[in-house]
């Protein structure tokens, strides 16, 4: 029974790690499954005023990528004998332009680890330049320490996607410690963090999500999410498969709970379940995409804005 735990949330008190495990352990399909959601969707309701929110992202290289992780199309054992493709600044600030001009909110510069920091910085400022004052502009990059994210800050950065990723060091080649040093960097130069639970697959423990739900709260984070992992086919990670909508739905709930976000609650893949259960926020994705194998995401998994902002609709999100 969550009852106490739903009644402990809504008087403002702070869930502990047990709590949510216990959130995590609900089975799918009982009257308390439906509690929980039933709380996350209502405290997101509230908190955003029932307003859904549209993120763009562009990916803006393809190269075999060092840090290899087991579950991404662009890792180095995946790409192996593949032409690296970097999308030229141009077309990369036109994209970003139509991005905004299409209702957009935040727009994403996302690399693999293998991209220059230099010519990063030089997307940014070039991209910044575009867009309206209102719209965010967030880096998606490999690890780095305090003074480039200052740069990232100085050349018009508002925020950074940063995580520590669910079998960090095990199923990737970067480190906790490394993870931990960049969030510090984040945090160390007044930019906002981006943090999400990802990238979730089956044998993850409760434990185990419930300890990434709550790293975050020693952050500046507005946007919380929750990411499944994708078995993108080929790679080692995919024969242990994804987790069903039911299980992300109810992940996504805790997750709201665990973290209470100020601006947005953020699900991927776009999922209409997880819209009834604290998310409010989707992506809209161009370019390279770790989730895909087709080059240009926007032709095979990814949604355009059109297709974000049906989805929020559908769950009446205005
Ligand atoms: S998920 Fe990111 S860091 Fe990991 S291999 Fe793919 S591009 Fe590199």
């Amino acid at each position: 029974m969550i009852e106490s735990i739903l009644e402990r949330f809504a008087q403002g008190e702070d869930l502990t790690k047990e709590d949510l495990c216990t959130l995590l352990r609900v089975p799918v399909g009982s009257r308390d499954y439906y509690n929980l959601l039933a709380e996350a969707n209502g405290y997101s309701r509230k908190a955003f005023e029932g307003k859904g929110l549209l993120f763009g992202q562009i990916g803006l290289d393809i190269q075999p990528c060092r840090i290899n992780c087991k579950f991404c199309s662009l890792a180095a054992d995946f790409l192996k004998g593949c032409t690296p493709f970097i999308r030229d600044l141009d077309d990369t600030v036109q994209l970003a332009k139509q991005l905004a001009d299409a209702g957009v909110r935040d727009v994403f510069l996302m690399t693999t680890a293998e991209f220059s920091q230099e010519r990063y910085l030089d997307y940014g400022r070039a991209v910044r330049a575009v867009l309206p004052d209102d719209v965010r502009l967030v880096a998606n990059v490999g690890d780095f320490d305090e003074a480039y994210a200052l740069r990232l800050r100085d050349a018009g950065f508002t925020g950074v996607y940063h995580i520590c990723r669910l079998g960090e060091g095990v199923d990737t080649g970067a480190s906790v410690e490394t993870r931990v040093r960049t969030l510090d960097a984040v945090k160390a130069a007044g930019l906002e963090l981006y943090y999400c639970v990802e990238p979730i697959g089956p044998e993850h423990t409760d434990e185990q999500l419930a300890d990434e739900m709550l790293r975050p709260r020693q952050y500046p984070v507005g946007v919380m999410a929750v990411m499944k992992r994708t078995a993108v086919p080929g790679t080692p990670l995919a024969p242990r498969g994804e987790i069903s909508a039911a299980r992300l739905a109810q992940i996504c709930a805790a997750a709201t709970l665990a973290m209470r976000p100020k601006r947005a609650m953020c699900v991927h893949e776009p999922d209409e379940l997880c819209l009834m259960a604290g998310a409010n926020q989707l992506y809209a994705e161009c370019g390279a995409n770790p989730r895909d194998t087709e080059a240009e995401t926007s032709k095979g998994r990814g949604f355009s804005v059109e297709d974000a902002r049906a989805m929020l609709r559908k769950a009446e999100w205005s």
